[in-house]
């Protein structure tokens, strides 16, 4: 189907094992590598007529692949077409397929402060934008001011600010493919800022087990009612507060807990993390039991943060 259309590609390409964090689960039946933006919009467009799924891969530090694979085109914007930085004064636009750790230390020596909270979390650019990504110090979705997105049949168009909303984990974007990222930035002294990156990178590295094998966090941390807020059917929405999924699960006694290669942090009980023999088919098990015990432990229903390809 890509013959003729001069995008590299290549095929059963075992990303789960190769190009996600956890190193498990199964191949792309074609994983594609275009060149740039209208090759991305051709490919798309092809897919779109002939009914060929399309999923895009950043860094794969949210991804669990199943076992089976993922039929179809897997997208990787591994192009320099998609890893571009560029500086407008106190704006900056970033490429999708950028790595988020190396825009935070280039945004950092250009003196532009705005993103050092989220130094440390693995990901894309794009892939940051997607989830969302953050923590304790903020998100990223605090610093966007523009996006540009491609849509199923290859349309190419932006969306600004005001039109843009960023909630836990999640956006409005509804469009399949984050192309680029316009963020809002502000001038400090690259010091300062370069100090503030080291400080909440080594925060990050204090609290979370950075080094093993795994997708971050496993669940969501679950909004709950505050106590004495019964919600009524009638009345405005009773007052919520987001509690820790880690506590819950370690309260649930899971902590070490393991399923074949799968297991539960000891350092961050919603860490899943993967020894070399693990499957995709032990994270699921070990996910499923996960909520099961919390569930029956507090009547809390866990929602999974990871994303599961197909
Ligand atoms: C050790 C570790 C620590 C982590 N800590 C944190 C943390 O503190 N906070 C946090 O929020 N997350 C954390 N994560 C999870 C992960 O870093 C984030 O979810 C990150 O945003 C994933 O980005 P990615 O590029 O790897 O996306 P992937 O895992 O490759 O993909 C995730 C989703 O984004 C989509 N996607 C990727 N690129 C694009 C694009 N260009 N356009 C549209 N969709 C796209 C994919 O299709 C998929 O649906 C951690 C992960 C690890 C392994």
């Amino acid at each position: 189907m890509l013959d003729g259309m001069g995008i590299r590609f290549d095929t059963d390409v075992p990303i789960g094992k190769e190009m996600t964090w956890y190193g498990v689960g199964g191949a792309a039946q074609v994983l594609a590598h275009p060149a740039g933006v209208a090759q991305l919009s051709a490919l798309v467009a092809r897919c779109y007529e002939q009914q060929v799924p399309v999923n895009i891969l950043g860094s794969g530090a949210n991804l669990l692949v199943k076992d089976r694979g993922v039929p179809g085109v897997v997208v990787k914007l591994d192009d320099l077409a998609f890893s571009q930085y560029k500086v407008q004064g106190t704006k900056i636009t970033a490429g999708a397929g950028l790595d988020l750790f190396k825009l935070v230390l280039e945004c950092a020596k250009d003196g532009l402060a705005g993103l050092a909270h989220v130094a440390g979390i693995p990901a894309s650019v794009g892939g940051a934008v997607r989830m969302n990504a953050g923590g304790a110090f903020g998100d990223i979705g605090s610093t966007v001011h523009k996006v540009q997105v491609m849509a199923e049949n290859g349309q190419v168009y932006s969306r600004d600010r005001d039109d843009l909303v960023f909630g836990y984990r999640r956006t409005n974007i509804v469009a399949p493919y984050i192309l680029d990222v316009e963020f809002d930035m502000d001038e400090a002294d690259p010091q300062d800022i370069a100090r503030r990156v080291k400080e909440i990178f080594l925060y990050k590295k204090s609290t979370q087990p950075m080094s093993e094998n795994s997708a971050g966090c496993a669940f969501k941390n679950p909004s709950i009612v505050l106590p004495g807020h019964d919600s009524d059917e009638d009345g405005p929405p009773p007052p919520t507060e987001r509690v820790s999924a880690g506590k819950l699960i370690d309260q649930a006694g899971l902590k070490g807990y393991r399923v074949g290669g799968a297991e539960v942090s000891h350092r961050h009980a919603n860490f899943i993390f993967t020894h070399p023999c693990c499957t995709a088919d032990d994270v699921l098990a070990l996910m499923d039991h996960i909520q099961q015990t919390v569930l029956d432990h507090s009547g809390i229903a866990l929602e999974r943060e990871v994303v599961i390809w197909p």
